[in-house]
């Protein structure tokens, strides 16, 4: 299949820079990567900070409830001993008397421990978002220049799209299946480079290779690839094989 490799390598190309694009266009671009990253970082800290003074405050309010309706109990029961006419309702009475006054000690112990907890978590906060407002400042900067480009990144995506369906009218039907296919197939790179491998071994003829999975290209096959531009795919790897003279000056022809 001669001819068609230069616009399947084409549309190779204008696929990964459309991803890379879109890819850039969902998030941030690389220049803000890192400023994201230890911003997202600092940012979690701070509401898992948050979390924690919002659980403490919970857990005080509920024992509070729980220690009310505790006492409330405690009340009606102090009010029914002198009603009492036997040993054995005394004693059950006593019983239930000792749980309830066992429930407010531990409620009392859970809001003791709970102000603790909402204090450390408080001034934790505070000292965290003290440090996070640079920070933060910053980050609101680079997402504002961001904003600003990424009318011109989505124009590239759209142009992109565009090269890519131009570039699929002149490339044959079952050369598009054979490169979408592999493209699924693969991490989304159909194309592998031929690469002369260097030896050190004096006299030695040149040997030839398949950059991605290193399987041996026959120097026919590389001339062919090369002067008739044909589609010949990787014996082991299958993805289509291509030169690239910037990178490879060396090749045969
Ligand atoms: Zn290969």
């Amino acid at each position: 299949m001669p001819g068609h490799l230069e616009s399947i390598v084409a549309l190779q190309r204008t696929l990964n820079d459309l991803s890379a694009a879109k890819r850039q266009l969902d998030g941030v671009p690389e220049w803000m990567q890192e400023l994201h990253e230890e911003h997202q970082k600092r940012k979690s800290e701070i509401d898992a900070v948050d979390e924690a003074a919002e659980q403490a405050g919970k857990n005080r309010r509920e024992s509070e409830a729980a220690i009310a309706d505790a006492q409330q109990k405690l009340e009606h029961y102090q009010a029914q001993v002198s009603k009492i006419s036997t040993q054995r309702e005394y004693g059950a009475l006593l019983k239930e008397i000792d749980t309830v006054k066992q429930e407010i000690g531990d409620g009392e112990q859970i809001v003791v421990d709970s102000l603790e907890k909402l204090e450390v978590a408080e001034k934790e906060r505070d000292r965290l978002r003290e440090e996070f407002r640079d920070l933060d400042e910053r980050y609101k900067t680079e997402l504002t220049k961001w904003e600003a480009e990424k009318p011109a990144v989505a124009k590239k995506v759209s142009s992109l799209a565009t090269r890519e369906s131009k570039l699929r009218e002149v490339v044959p039907r079952n050369i598009q299946t054979l490169f979408d296919r592999l493209v699924q197939r693969t991490d989304a790179q159909a194309l592998a480079r031929v690469a002369k491998v260097t030896t050190m071994r004096k006299n030695s003829n040149a040997s030839w290779h398949c950059t991605d999975c290193h399987y041996q290209v026959r120097p026919q096959v590389v001339v062919e690839i090369r002067n008739q531009g044909t589609l010949v795919q990787c014996e082991s790897c299958k993805r289509i094989l291509y030169i690239d003279d910037a990178e490879d000056p060396n090749t045969p022809s």
